[in-house]
């Protein structure tokens, strides 16, 4: 489908001008718009002489034009007035404020409308009926109708004309699956596909197309993954780490906790991927507060002892800070020295560190390493492919660490990810508790003021409260902000320190915020959602979120995770002035789920999958058709992928299309 290409580049000038818009829908090419699905049909199959159309019936009738004006109101608006005729009888069509209704037809033309039948004064009649000059190819009527995901200026209307125009140009694609495979299991052609997801003949011909095309979808992917398996592992040599058992388990004693049994398994994988000459590639899953900082430790360790270097890369400056002070900390008693690099913090050229933890600026230019062994990429969802690239492609060949708490499906893990190799933390370090959380009501907020005081006074526990926003919005007065509220508070707690972090203030200040509710100078941090991803201070156990209903599930498991990292019993409050019952039952899942994927499995029959990572996954085409639900069409996929892999050149059609899935480094973030 080269011929596909990008929508901006058309010479067809009124494409080009929606293709702007055509972004906002996520479709860029072509072929972007082939494959843009229609979220639901319209039937409008029932054709019906006029004489026959019945009241309240939603029919498609043709007739010809006997009459057609615009009408104008007293306030100057016009109505579109048309009678049509056949044999049998005539019906009135009305429609409001599109006077090119009635530019865009004569008298005598042949017309086909649907909608519904009705009756005003003893006549039938059509109120805003959906129409098209009668011919032999309907798109707009007369048969089951798509009606597309939209946006502003980009009418289902529009889209159908488009995509049918295209459909008829690619009436004879090349299929790039093989014959045997789509015997095998029992699939349509892909052209029909196409046409029969846009332009049904039936419902049950919608489902088999759809069918069809989620196989490819998870097919594509599943073949793509083997093949940047292969891409990793070719001709690649890495340096072979090795490490005593004395001096591992030296570092393991030094701890200030015993391993859990997870993290000592996902310690053997990554002794025995270090070992290997071939790079290692592995993503380590575990929840909020699983313990994951630790492993990356051991890694930079042992990168050390071999005489090699680290780079630690994290989303945001704030826990890159944390991970420098956490593994100086642990490392410098074995004389391995760790440097930082930030948007604030430079590194000079002479600098030289054993491990570098830092931002995604560790990925510019001026940070080089001499002899880069092992890579780490904490949180990696939030990053995208090319700062991964680029950070690899400082060493030759490093080893890969990258880590996420999101929880992604194993069967997930197979199609988008079926390169890495995977460690789970599947057990929290000893000793901790559930964190109770509490959706509490506003008529509650002044119990839960004291309840917090007597907390703090008593089990000298310190608190976050959350709020949404930096600054009051002016549309939305009502949502708390974290500027204000850091006023607010001082009056209701006249007694206790309080800091303030958001992500307006200059990193020194963030730091200093940081850095005394860390040393117990502030009981209270009121802060803004930046405190999201990592941060790490055991004492703190109580987390306050206001406006909880305005997070995602995921986000509010995050910022939950801020708690409970210690034996301490933690808490989490969450405040909401929603009313609705989809949204308050989301915040009472929090009540009753303290495990990160099973909210995520919940979150998924709530708002399907894109969002289990929060935000878009960097890089990586999700689902559009299939379902990571859809066991049975992954099973499916992922057998016929193994069946071929080994014969893929063998498919030069397939092989091309597989390769477009394969993420390259120029691909866009
Ligand atoms: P995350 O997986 O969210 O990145 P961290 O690595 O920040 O979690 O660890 C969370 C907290 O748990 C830290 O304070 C860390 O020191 C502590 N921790 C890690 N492993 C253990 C363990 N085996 N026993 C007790 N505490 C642990
Ligand atoms: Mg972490």
């Amino acid at each position: 489908m080269a011929q596909l290409h990008d929508l901006l580049s058309t010479g067809n000038r009124s494409l080009k001008m929606y293709a702007k818009r055509l972004q906002k829908l996520d479709l860029y090419t072509f072929r972007d718009l082939l494959y843009h699905i229609p979220s639901r049909y319209e039937d409008f199959s029932l054709v019906s002489e006029i004489g026959k159309a019945q009241e309240g019936e939603i029919v498609t009738i043709k007739g010809q034009i006997l009459e057609a004006k615009n009408e104008y109101t007293r306030s100057r608006k016009a109505i579109q007035k048309m009678i049509i005729a056949d044999q049998t009888g005539s019906i009135a069509l009305t429609w409001f404020n599109q006077p090119y209704i009635i530019k865009s037809v004569a008298l005598n033309d042949s017309i086909s409308v649907s909608g519904k039948v009705e009756r005003f004064k003893n006549n039938l009649t059509m109120i805003s009926p959906d129409y098209e000059l009668a011919s032999n190819n309907l798109i707009h009527t007369g048969r089951i109708i798509p009606i597309y995901p939209e946006t502003a200026g980009v009418s289902s209307k529009w889209l159908r004309r488009q995509i049918a125009l295209l459909l008829e140009e690619h009436q004879n694609m090349t299929d790039p699956l093989p014959e045997t495979i789509k015997n095998e299991y029992g699939l349509l052609d892909l052209s029909f596909s196409l046409k029969e997801i846009h332009f049904p003949s039936s419902f049950d011909s919608v489902e088999k197309a759809r069918h069809r095309l989620a196989f490819d979808e998870v097919f594509y992917m599943q073949l793509a993954g083997i093949e940047r398996k292969k891409l990793w592992h070719s001709n690649k040599t890495a340096r072979k780490l090795t490490i005593s058992e004395k001096d591992l388990k030296a570092f393991v004693i030094s701890l200030p906790f015993t391993l859990t049994d997870s993290q000592k398994q996902a310690v053997n994988d990554l002794t025995s991927d270090l070992s290997k000459e071939k790079p290692m590639n592995r993503l380590l899953q575990g929840d909020v507060g699983s313990g994951k900082t630790v492993i990356a430790a051991i890694g930079a360790y042992i990168t050390a002892k071999n005489g090699l270097q680290s780079a630690i890369m994290a989303p945001t400056e704030i826990l890159a800070k944390q991970h420098f002070a956490t593994l100086d900390i642990l490392l410098k008693p074995f004389e391995i020295k760790v440097g930082i690099v930030t948007s604030s913090e430079k590194m000079k050229k002479e600098d030289s560190y054993d491990v570098l933890v830092g931002t995604h600026a560790l990925v510019s230019k001026s940070v080089v390493f001499k002899k880069l062994g092992f890579v780490v990429i904490d949180e990696q969802q939030r990053f995208g492919v090319s700062q991964r690239f680029i950070l690899r492609e400082k060493g030759v060949n490093p080893h890969v660490f990258t880590m996420t708490a999101t929880p992604i499906p194993r069967t997930m893990m197979l199609t988008l990810y079926r390169e890495l190799d995977a460690s789970y933390l599947t057990h929290m370090p000893k000793g901790r508790k559930t964190i109770k959380t509490w959706l509490v009501s506003e008529e509650k907020r002044q119990n839960a003021y004291s309840w917090i005081e007597k907390q703090i006074q008593t089990t000298k526990s310190q608190v976050f409260i959350i709020c949404p926003f930096i600054e009051i919005s002016e549309t939305m007065q009502t949502v708390k902000s974290a500027v204000k509220e850091f006023e607010t508070l001082q009056e209701i707690f006249p007694k206790m320190k309080m800091g303030l972090l958001h992500g307006k203030l200059k990193a020194k200040e963030k730091d200093e915020a940081l850095k005394n509710f860390r040393d117990k100078k502030y009981q209270i941090l009121v802060a803004t959602p930046v405190v999201e991803v990592g941060i790490d201070i055991p004492n703190a156990t109580i987390i306050v979120i206001e406006g909880s209903e305005r997070f995602g599930l995921a986000q509010l498991h995050q910022l939950r995770g801020r708690v409970g990292r210690g034996e301490k019993q933690s808490y989490c409050l969450l405040f909401s002035d929603a009313k609705n019952q989809k949204a308050l039952s989301r915040l009472r899942a929090m009540e009753n789920m303290q495990n990160g994927a099973e909210l995520a499995e919940f979150d998924l029959t709530l708002r399907g999958p894109g969002d289990i990572f929060g935000t878009k996954q960097s890089g990586v085409r999700i689902l559009k058709i299939a379902s990571f639900s859809d066991f049975d069409l992954l099973q499916k996929a992922k057998n016929a992928a193994q069946s071929i892999e080994k014969t893929l050149d063998d498919f030069p059609e397939l092989s091309k299309e597989v390769k477009s899935f394969v993420i390259t480094p120029s691909s866009p973030d």
